[in-house]
């Protein structure tokens, strides 16, 4: 039987063993909930709801149990991790908002009464990465729920305990059994039965763009549904006129939190020319001021990276005579950890500057002008988010319209809100999660027509 092996990553300490999914046990789990899907769609939407909103409750009995495990299994600041686990409240509570405001449309037509109606999809894959664990699993698992489907969650290798916690809470919480059901494994193993299965109706994937592309291949032989969020090389403009204070103290947050591993990340940092030199000298101490150490130390804002794998695939894009603008340190010894980094390539076709690294690296880039500005932000294959800071209203507008990606901020990094909709242009995904049509993502719509005409 294959096992996975939990580490925490800030001292390399086992935490966990747990069983990995074979194909059989997903065969097994997805009839389990294809049963339960039946009785839960002919649920009426206030029970829905109401089972939807307990749950959420106990996650929220369970908050800080939730971003302990998170801590000890990702490697988290314990602050993040209260907020990726009050995330997963607030996602489940917004989904049981929308149970009863899933409405069909009355449309005109003659000659009879034409309805829509939004039809659950049935049994529902949400497989997750490692990089925001709870978060990811709430945002596809919550509103799947909502619109009267059943879930089968795989979380990433290195990071199933929280979900395995939520599935037991679902439980604890009065959800049916087989309802929402938890299979750790590994990617092509559990991950691949799961997309392959006739009996999943669609997959909701975030992840590497080349995994999802290959998970998007497989779903096409079957037309099966599928929402992809993948990576992102995502910009921070910075134009001469911005408040540059502000822009330098909180630009790296922008591409530190999670120590990088964020797929919204603004590891490019573009900044016009007349403004460079003064931008990296307030840049400098903002850097080495975002305190790297213990993740459960309420004081700490950057934890280690996931994984061995992961602090090798960072350094693979940091050479050692790369042109480096800031270096910042690192705590020695046990854990997987990678001090934050500015590079200042030659080019813009720098691999640093091109590739998602999802570390704790940003590139430094001038540009000249606006239009400079907009063809550097989109000289990339992703198009997740970005940010742009000025004080020129009309700018700001014209270039979040200008700029390719599916999450602009203006003066702000923020990109995540779960009433808003997120997602990204081009390889960086497909579909949206979250906002106002999170639960319509998980339904078919179907159209009906009842003639009115007098029988004869
Ligand atoms: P990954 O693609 O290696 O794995 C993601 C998940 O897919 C894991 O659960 C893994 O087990 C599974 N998987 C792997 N191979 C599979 C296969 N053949 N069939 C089915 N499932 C398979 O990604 P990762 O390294 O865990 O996460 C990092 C990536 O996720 C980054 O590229 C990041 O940008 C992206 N990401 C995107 C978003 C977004 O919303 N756009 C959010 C977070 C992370």
């Amino acid at each position: 039987m294959h096992e996975l092996h939990v580490l925490n990553p800030a001292t390399e300490e086992p935490v966990a063993t747990v069983a990995a999914a074979t194909p059989r046990d997903v065969d097994a789990a997805v009839a389990r909930a294809a049963k339960a899907q039946e009785a839960w769609a002919a649920l009426a939407p206030g029970d829905r709801a109401r089972q939807l909103r307990r749950f959420a409750a106990a996650v929220d009995q369970h908050l800080e149990e939730l971003a302990l495990l998170e801590v000890r299994e990702a490697g988290h600041p314990i602050g993040n991790a209260r907020w990726e686990a009050g995330n997963a409240r607030d996602l489940l509570d917004y989904a049981a908002g929308g149970v009863e405001r899933l409405n069909g449309r009355q449309i005109p037509v003659p000659g009879g009464l034409n309805v829509t109606f939004h039809e659950p999809l049935g049994v529902v894959a949400v497989i997750a990465p490692w990089n925001f664990p709870m978060p990811i699993a709430a945002w596809g698992t919550a509103p799947a729920l909502a619109a009267g489907n059943a879930v089968l969650l795989k979380p990433a290798e290195t990071t199933p305990l929280t979900a395995l916690r939520l599935a037991e809470l679902a439980l604890e919480a009065g959800l049916p059994e087989g309802l929402f059901q938890v299979l750790p494994g590994e990617g092509p193993v559990a991950g691949n039965a799961l997309v392959e299965h006739p009996g999943v109706a669609k997959v909701v994937f975030t992840g590497s763009t080349a995994v999802g592309k290959r998970i998007m291949a497989k779903c096409a032989d079957q037309v099966k549904r599928v929402t992809l969020e993948l990576g992102g090389k995502s910009p921070n403009i910075v134009f001469a006129d911005a408040d540059l204070e502000r822009a330098a103290a909180a630009a790296p947050g922008a591409f530190l939190d999670n120590t990088g591993q964020d797929c919204c990340a603004r590891t490019r940092i573009l900044v016009q020319r007349g403004a460079y030199d003064r931008f990296l000298e307030l840049l400098e101490p903002a850097v080495k001021a975002f305190t790297v150490g213990d993740p459960a130390d309420p004081a700490t804002r950057m934890g280690p990276l996931i994984s061995a794998a992961q602090r090798e695939r960072v350094r693979s894009y940091v050479r050692e005579d790369a042109p480096a603008a800031i270096r910042g340190t690192a705590p020695a010894g046990k854990g997987f950890w990678y001090p934050a980094t500015v590079l200042a390539p030659d080019s813009p076709d720098d691999p640093a500057a091109v590739e998602e690294i999802f570390g704790p690296v940003a590139v430094v880039l001038p540009f000249e002008d606006e239009a400079d500005a907009v063809r550097l932000a989109n000289a990339t294959r992703y198009g997740l988010s970005g940010s742009l800071w000025t004080r020129d209203v009309g700018r700001a507008i014209r270039v979040s319209r200008a700029v390719a990606a599916g999450n602009l901020s203006v003066n702000s990094h923020s990109s995540v809100r779960y009433w808003t909709p997120f997602g990204g242009f081009g390889e960086s995904g497909l579909g949206r999660e979250l906002g106002p049509g999170a639960l319509t993502a998980f339904t078919e719509t179907k159209n009906v027509f009842i003639s009115t005409e007098e029988s004869q």
